[in-house]
């Protein structure tokens, strides 16, 4: 099937869940993600900077941009003044820097912090009480421009599907539980970012409201 058949099925059999698709297009050319926007998908993830400075302004105006991947401090500035949703953030000087630059943009930028929740150790994220104890800092009640919209979190790389599934329902309860407990000017829980071509069915079974999905719209990647 191509991008456009892929689009469609995707889009029609989340239908009116509470579940949206995010089209990964990390290192795929614009052409393909102008084909993906005729179909009508409207949101893109992308995973690097660079890629996120180069193809917005070759691309229609309305769509939503979605930086996925490990965000550095220093290149926040870059995508500041239109990105639609960061949802890695993984540290209280992240969260700052992007409190600045979206300040110099006169906007509030939405956010996604990062959660831990697969056993492989390399993975980023904050853990339950790292995010309590930002939700608890005074530092982060002055965050004045960013407005932490939910979670995302990335399961394990594995077959065992169980495994998987609680990671996500891990996930999905950490969610609930800052969603019931915590109201903070600066923290509206809405969204939880999780699934990808390998488990979205689960993530969505588990109450994810986002999938980030590459490889089962666009094909496999080819990095050089
Ligand atoms: C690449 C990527 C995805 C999409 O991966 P696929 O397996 O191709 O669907 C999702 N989330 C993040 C953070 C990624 O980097």
């Amino acid at each position: 099937m191509g991008v456009s058949e892929n689009i469609r099925a995707f889009n029609q059999s989340l239908g009116d869940t509470n579940c949206k698709l995010i089209a990964v297009s990390k290192t795929k050319p614009v052409e393909l993600i102008q084909e993906a926007y005729n179909a009508g998908q409207r949101d893109f993830g992308e995973n690097k900077v660079q890629e996120l400075r180069e193809k917005p302004e070759q691309l229609p105006s309305d769509i939503r941009w979605h930086m996925i991947g490990h965000l550095q401090s220093n290149k926040v500035k870059y995508i500041a003044p239109f990105i639609h949703l960061i949802h890695a953030v993984d540290s209280l000087k992240l969260l700052k820097e992007i409190n600045k630059q979206a300040k110099r943009n006169d906007r509030v930028i939405q956010c996604l912090l990062q959660v831990h929740i697969a056993q492989e150790e390399h993975k980023f994220g904050f853990d339950e009480e790292g995010i309590k104890a930002l939700f608890a800092s005074e530092d982060f009640m002055d965050l004045e421009h960013i407005s932490i919209v939910g979670l995302m979190g990335m399961a394990t790389n594995t077959d065992d599907q169980n495994q998987i599934r609680s990671e996500f329902k891990s996930l999905k309860n950490l969610f609930d539980e800052l969603k019931e407990n915590y109201d903070l000017p600066n923290v509206k829980m809405h969204e939880i970012s999780m699934g990808m071509s390998g488990d979205y069915a689960i993530a969505i079974e588990e109450g994810s409201t986002m999938i980030r999905v590459g490889s089962k719209i666009f094909g496999s990647r080819n990095y050089q």
